[in-house]
């Protein structure tokens, strides 16, 4: 673990904007977080550092044509299916430095420990650095390396897409020379596993070191548009108004409420958020005439989140009787909820158990590759805790019990067999 130990540290500083490693909670700065968008320096030095770690784990390094990163090592059945490990390595603006990248080491981590402990392995075990998973500089497709790899999006739709500069994201792999030349054929993958912070605080707050997630929950978008009548708020007496803001509150409120009561008696991943207004002329003294109002709507089951959807819509399209204000609800945007593989839920859970770990099953409020993964193979995730809960901030952080983990035998993985195979086919 000393070897990953190190590789965080030096990673901590890639894209950080003191450009200093982090080694302890108390080195962070509410101020220097870290870029790594897909195109950044930063985002290319951790590329480059993740391929030389995988090469010297002894892995067999290949970039496909949307420039996810995969590296093999063949098991002594060459031509089973792969168990794939990873996560991303770009990151939001201004953001932490484990998210994403801690799940890639953490899979060339469990290669190295494999081979120091003797351990032969059957399939292929592949680890994946997936291409802009955060969508922070090709905002229009977050999670795009998983969704090409996992057959949700073509090659070159993902390729098409612009960056704020107006980059294609062909261009920028191409300039960082991470432009691959093969699609990879995900037939070959039979399980995925990926390793991420939690970004929450429950694991913090029950002091638990690994969550086992269970489901990435649903997300639906309601978005509507709320009109008043804009007046001068001097001159109009208060029962003659028609106030868009008005009514776009008493809606905020009764989303907050009806999603606190349902996660404590439906379902306790139910959440709901008013994360979007725009309300019109905003100016001091005029009575808002127009509100655009967005809410985000989540659940680990459909049924919870369809009916705290249904309840906001009904609730919404009430407030249209009073005081004569029209509301436009359009119809909600959804994503499902994910469920993850039993099967490798149980895995987890038992490895858990015989190593003395606590552990705890729970649901992900955040979306992550592993939900893209989960419809091509069996796929699991683990999560450690965010001190805090905190994440996407330059406070994010998570306590590594380095001194407990100080048992490397030897050194990395040394490549014997040839596997220059043909396990990409065209
Ligand atoms: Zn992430």
């Amino acid at each position: 673990m000393k070897r990953l130990k190190e590789e965080l540290i030096k990673i901590s500083a890639m894209g950080r904007a003191s450009n200093c490693s982090v080694n302890y909670y108390a080195q962070l700065d509410p101020k220097m977080g870290v870029t790594r968008p897909e195109g950044s320096s930063a985002n290319k030095a951790l590329r480059d550092f993740t391929v030389e770690r995988m090469q010297a784990a002894g892995l067999l390094v290949r970039v496909d044509c949307v420039g996810n990163i995969i590296g093999r090592k063949d098991g002594s059945s060459k031509h089973d299916k792969a168990i794939m490990i990873g996560s991303h390595l770009d990151s939001v603006m201004n953001g932490g430095h484990l998210d994403g990248a801690l799940g890639v080491f953490a899979g060339i981590e469990v290669l190295r420990r494999m081979g120091d402990e003797g351990f032969h392995h059957q399939r292929p075990i592949e680890v994946v650095a997936f291409t802009g998973e955060e969508g922070s500089a090709f905002v229009v497709g977050a999670m795009l390396g998983s969704a090409v790899l996992s057959g949700k999006m073509s090659p070159d739709e993902a390729l098409s897409i612009r960056n704020m500069g107006g980059q294609t994201l062909d261009e920028v792999l191409t300039d960082m020379g991470y432009k691959g030349d093969c699609t990879y054929c995900v037939d070959h993958v039979d399980a995925f596993l990926e390793l991420h912070i939690e970004q929450g605080p429950i694991l913090d707050n029950e002091d638990i070191p690994v969550g086992i997630v269970e489901h990435i929950t649903g997300i639906t978008w309601l978005k509507s548009i709320i009109t008043g009548f804009g007046n001068h708020a001097g001159t109009t007496p208060m029962h003659l108004r028609q106030d868009a803001l008005v009514a776009a509150a008493a809606a905020i409120r009764f989303l907050n409420r009806r999603a606190h009561e349902m996660a404590k008696s439906v379902n306790s991943s139910v959440v709901g958020t008013t994360g979007h207004l725009n309300v019109y002329p905003n100016n001091i003294n005029v009575i808002p005439g127009m509100v655009e109002l967005g809410f985000d709507i989540r659940a680990a089951s459909l049924e919870s989140m369809q009916m705290l959807t249904t309840e906001a819509v009904t609730y919404l399209n009430g407030l249209g009787h009073e005081n004569g204000i029209d509301v436009q609800v359009a119809s909600p945007d959804v994503q499902g909820p994910v469920k993850l593989s039993e099967d490798i839920i149980g895995t987890i859970e038992a490895s858990a158990v015989q190593a003395g770990v606590k552990f705890r099953r729970m649901a992900s409020g955040a979306v992550h590759d592993a939900q893209n993964m989960a419809s091509v193979a069996r796929t699991g995730m683990i999560f450690v805790p965010s001190v805090k809960g905190v994440s996407h901030s330059p406070m994010e952080w998570t306590e590594v019990p380095w001194e407990e983990l100080e048992t490397d035998k030897s050194g990395p993985l040394s490549q014997t067999e040839d596997i220059s195979g043909d396990f990409w086919p065209p």
